[in-house]
């Protein structure tokens, strides 16, 4: 099945489709490698998009939240994020729902760990304002270790003997002894290696909306903060949404079911976020919008003899941490095919089980965000609950087992089979449980003597 085997010589052809997190990863991690190794590599990065260009067209659509974990491996592996980059430093989450909002900051968060990044040059419209985007950072990063990039959009991949050969517009752009796929899932790309790939199927996927507003630096510090917001608002069509404070502006994420732009503004209009915005706010006619797909699940068989998938092309952590996870794959892709080989039982062997590792923990996610959505639907739970959190953030120098399982799930800051089996201590459920009783009998009791 495999054939002979393959590896990269000195002086290998390594073709990258896209230059996004998982891209530039690869392409740092392969170069760096193989230099230690004694060996060049002739590594090309193909991206469609120009990551100096404002709105859409240069724009990785995403929340832009750069988790804590992530934030400091890079800081290991030499990789800071300039000022110009960080947009927002983070040191807590504010959840808001029908029955009030509560601040959670975790014990265990002593600097500002996370970032706030733009994917681009910052929302359409935005001329001038100095900020420079993650992506293209991160593409300046792999150009450093010796990448070569080159814009095009690959249209079509052959094989010609055992070797990919790429094209875009009907030119043979070049063959390559590897071919690592790190086209994300936006794109539509994937579909096309279904064909010529036997096995290979791309993730699952759902919609998302997502926006940007620009309300002014002063405005975005005085009423968001250095705080994520995530709202549960039982708004129909919106599961939650998030607003992420960036300078002058905020990022709005809707998660929910055919999210459209009416959601966008039915979540503008409602008063829990009204009273975020200046008075007599109005949402603009026109404002930087757009539906980009997020990964439910995991790629079937993400690599094949000289290819590999890496990113969320492959597998991703659910709804948590993507530029991670394309950090994992991407590291765990470019080891492999340095360290044992490019043929299919190299990467079945040492790159898959990071991928299954990643699928696996994503069952115990799904499990924790469907339990997380009961709770705030169920309005005496989700009562007890922040109330238990309440308490435990008058004191942060304790324990916070149960501000940490709700940090710990929002900032993707541990894996969630963790979480998970933090939630099974039997004074997590008795004490929760507890709470649901005890609070409406409390309220009643009251009630009743204030009558
Ligand atoms: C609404 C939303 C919010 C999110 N929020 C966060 C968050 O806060 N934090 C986080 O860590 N993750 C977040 N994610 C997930 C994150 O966006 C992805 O996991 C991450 O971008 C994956 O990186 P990637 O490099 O695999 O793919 P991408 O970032 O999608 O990059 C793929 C690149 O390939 C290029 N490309 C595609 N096809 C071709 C082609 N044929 N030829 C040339 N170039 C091509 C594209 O232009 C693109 O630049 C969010 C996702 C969504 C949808």
């Amino acid at each position: 099945m495999g054939g002979a085997k393959v590896t990269l010589h000195d002086g290998a052809r390594v073709a990258i489709i896209g230059g996004g997190p998982a891209g530039s990863f690869f392409g740092i991690f392969a170069s760096k490698l193989a230099r230690d190794m004694g060996k060049a590599l002739d590594l090309t990065i193909y991206e469609r998009k120009s990551f100096v260009t404002h709105g859409a067209s240069g724009c990785n659509m995403c929340a832009g939240v750069v988790s804590e974990s992530l934030v400091q491996t890079l800081a290991l592996e030499g990789i800071n994020l300039p000022p110009t980059v960080v947009q927002c430093g983070i040191e807590s989450y504010y959840f808001h729902t029908l029955d009030g909002s509560i601040e959670i900051k975790s014990s265990r968060l002593s600097q500002r760990g996370i970032a706030t990044v733009f994917r681009g040059s910052g929302p359409a419209g935005s001329v001038a304002k100095g900020i420079q985007s993650f992506d293209d950072f991160l593409l300046q990063k792999a150009i450093e270790h010796g990448a070569c990039v080159k814009r095009s959009f690959i249209d079509r991949v052959c094989m010609e003997g055992d070797k990919p050969e790429l094209y875009s517009g009907g030119n043979m752009l070049q063959d390559c002894d590897l071919l690592v796929g790190a086209f994300g899932i936006k794109a539509g790309t994937g579909k096309m290696y279904e064909d010529i790939i036997p096995g290979y199927k791309v993730p699952p996927t759902v919609k998302t909306a997502q926006s940007e507003i620009e309300l002014g630096s002063d405005w975005v510090a005085h009423r968001f903060g250095h705080s994520i917001h995530i709202f549960l608002l039982r708004i129909p069509g919106i599961k939650f949404a998030s607003v992420i404070p960036k300078g002058d502006y905020i990022t709005i994420s809707v998660l929910g079911k055919d999210p459209k732009a009416d959601h966008i503004k039915a979540f503008l209009n409602h008063d829990a976020m009204k009273k975020f915005l200046p008075s007599g706010f109005k949402v603009p006619e026109k404002f930087c919008h757009c539906f980009p797909k997020i990964s439910v699940g995991a790629a079937r068989k993400p690599f094949a003899r000289r290819t590999a998938f890496v990113g969320d092309a492959s597998s991703t952590r659910l709804y948590k941490d993507g530029i991670g996870s394309a950090y994992i794959t991407a590291k765990a892709a470019a080891h492999t095919a340095l360290l044992h080989g490019i043929g299919e039982k190299d990467f079945r062997e040492y790159y898959f089980p990071t991928c299954k590792s990643l699928n696996r923990d994503n069952l115990f996610g799904q499990f924790l965000f469907a339990a997380n959505h009961l709770m705030s639907v169920v309005s005496p739970i989700s009562r007890s609950y922040f109330n238990i959190v309440r308490c435990e953030q008058k004191s942060l120098q304790k324990n916070t087992p149960y501000s940490d399982i709700l940090w710990d799930m929002f900032t993707g800051s541990r894996c969630y089979k963790d979480i998970f089996m933090r939630t099974l201590h039997p004074w997590w459920i008795i004490y929760l449980l507890g709470a649901v009783v005890i609070y409406p009998f409390k309220k009643a009791v009251f009630s009743f003597i204030n009558r």
